[in-house]
């Protein structure tokens, strides 16, 4: 009698880069008789972009690294087997899926035009295996939010209230531990910072994220900032901040790159208001998390305006590129101290505050009136917690281009007498000192 074939999934990890709630890993594990996964270093996320920036500078580099190390221990536990590469998923997942006879690959959908463009790419010498990608960035599923992007409202409160109103958040999605025989020989191993073309660095003791990356890591920092501290009651009083650990969640860079999910938090806010109770605080992190869905629908439906100099109105505004200009504004070298001190801290440490990033953004295309794009691309390259859809989305709707519907200019000075009356923040960065 013919033995039956073993059916083999792969899962392609991409900003899902966790175990605990994620569909990808959770179909591949019902659905087959052995699970694989594998990561790509993609060189192309390491190369220059059009306006000569890294796409992805050093702190995000390094902070990648650690999320697949730790992505890579969590599911030895569960007996799955991580294959890592530094090359580019075109180049080997067809070579993968016949090495391992694979069925069917499982991955994150992405939407965005280099992710379409990667995905096609490898779908074209893959024959006779199947390719399933499916939403797990968000809080509100888009199957039970719209079957036609083109109705979400541009505009964030009514979203949001309708959101609230008559979508339910579903349930994570738990996976259990595979058998022992799931896991394979691997001779790949994970690239370190000199690999991916950085000198190895230390980050400077000031910064505001001394945190490391990988799930391990993210679900420690949720707890810390939930259970232990109870910071989170506190957070909508001390959310403007601009010095220290803990005057907002920094969960961003973990959701960022998938290792947490926004609907894990989502049920651990909901856990921690059962316990200590409710206020405004505890609501106000989910209701930014609500903002961080919105920018990805936005994104679903407005496509590449995103990235268009006139964003998602078309706008016809007349933008410059002052070489010099711009310069001045990276190197925190402005007219403007408040300014300066927030591009020190993401230079020094890939990090900066929302209500920096409002300011800065806001001075670079409202003051300065260069091409936002160029601020943005900046961003990418810095960012820790670089995600396109925020990114894009703030930075349109900052610079006018976007969902502002009152389209406002922050005046950064009173902005730094009112949240930096004591010079705390400006004198942590600027302040001139040998060692
Ligand atoms: P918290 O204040 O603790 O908020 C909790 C979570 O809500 C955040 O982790 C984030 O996921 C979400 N959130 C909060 N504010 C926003 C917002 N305005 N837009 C979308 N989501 C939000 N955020 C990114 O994650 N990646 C980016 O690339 C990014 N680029 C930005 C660019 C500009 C010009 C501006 C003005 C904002 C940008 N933001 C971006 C949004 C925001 O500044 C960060 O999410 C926030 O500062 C992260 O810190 P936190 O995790 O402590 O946030």
């Amino acid at each position: 009698m013919q033995q039956q074939q073993k059916k083999i999934g792969l899962v392609w990890f991409r900003n899902n880069l966790r175990i605990r709630d994620n569909i990808a890993l959770k179909k591949a594990a019902d659905e087959n008789d052995q699970v694989i996964a594998v990561y790509f270093f993609d060189p192309k996320y390491f190369a220059k972009d059009a306006f000569g920036f890294r796409k992805t500078e050093k702190y995000r580099a390094q902070f990648l690294i650690e999320t697949v190390q730790d992505l890579k221990q969590n599911l030895a536990k569960l007996n799955i087997t991580l294959l890592t590469y530094f090359d580019a998923p075109e180049n080997k997942l067809n070579t993968i899926c016949d090495e391992f006879s694979v069925a069917t690959i499982y991955t994150q959908k992405e939407w965005t035009q280099e992710e379409i463009d990667t995905n096609k790419a490898v779908k074209q010498p893959l024959t006779n295996v199947n390719f399933l990608e499916d939403y797990d960035q968000f809080l509100y599923h888009p199957n039970t939010v719209s079957r036609n992007f083109s109705n979400i409202p541009n505009v964030f409160t009514g979203f949001r209230k309708k959101l609230e109103k008559y979508v339910d958040i579903l349930d994570e999605v738990k996976i259990s531990k595979l058998p022992e025989s799931n896991s394979i020989e691997n001779s790949t191993s994970i690239p370190t910072l000199s690999d991916l073309g950085f000198e190895d660095f230390t980050i400077s003791h000031k910064t505001a994220f001394p945190f490391k990356g990988g799930e391990t890591e993210g679900l420690n920092r949720i707890d810390y900032y939930l259970f232990e501290s109870k910071k989170v009651s506190f957070y909508k009083k001390t959310r403007n901040g601009l010095v220290g650990v803990d005057y907002s969640t920094k969960f961003s860079p973990w959701l960022a790159n998938g290792s947490v999910s926004a609907k894990t938090i989502y049920d651990k806010v909901k856990k921690y208001e059962k316990e200590y109770g409710k206020n405004q605080s505890t609501y106000w992190v989910i209701f930014e998390l609500i903002w961080r869905d919105f920018f990805k629908y936005i994104s679903l439906k407005y496509n590449n305006k995103i990235f268009k100099i006139g964003g998602i109105l078309d706008r016809n505004y007349h933008w410059n590129t002052d070489k010099e200009l711009i310069n001045q504004w990276i190197n925190g070298e402005t007219k403007d101290d408040f300014v300066n001190a927030n591009m020190i801290e993401i230079k020094e440490t890939g990090w900066m505050s929302n209500r920096g990033r409002q300011n800065v953004a806001s001075y670079f295309a409202k003051e300065l009136l260069q091409d936002w794009r160029i601020g943005a691309a900046y961003f990418e390259s810095l960012l820790l917690d670089y995600d396109v859809h925020s990114n894009y989305g703030n930075w349109m709707y900052v610079a006018g281009v976007g969902n502002d519907p009152r389209d406002r200019k922050f005046n950064t000075q009173l902005q730094a007498e009112r949240y930096d009356s004591n010079y705390k923040f400006r004198n942590l960065w600027l302040a001139k000192t040998l060692f």
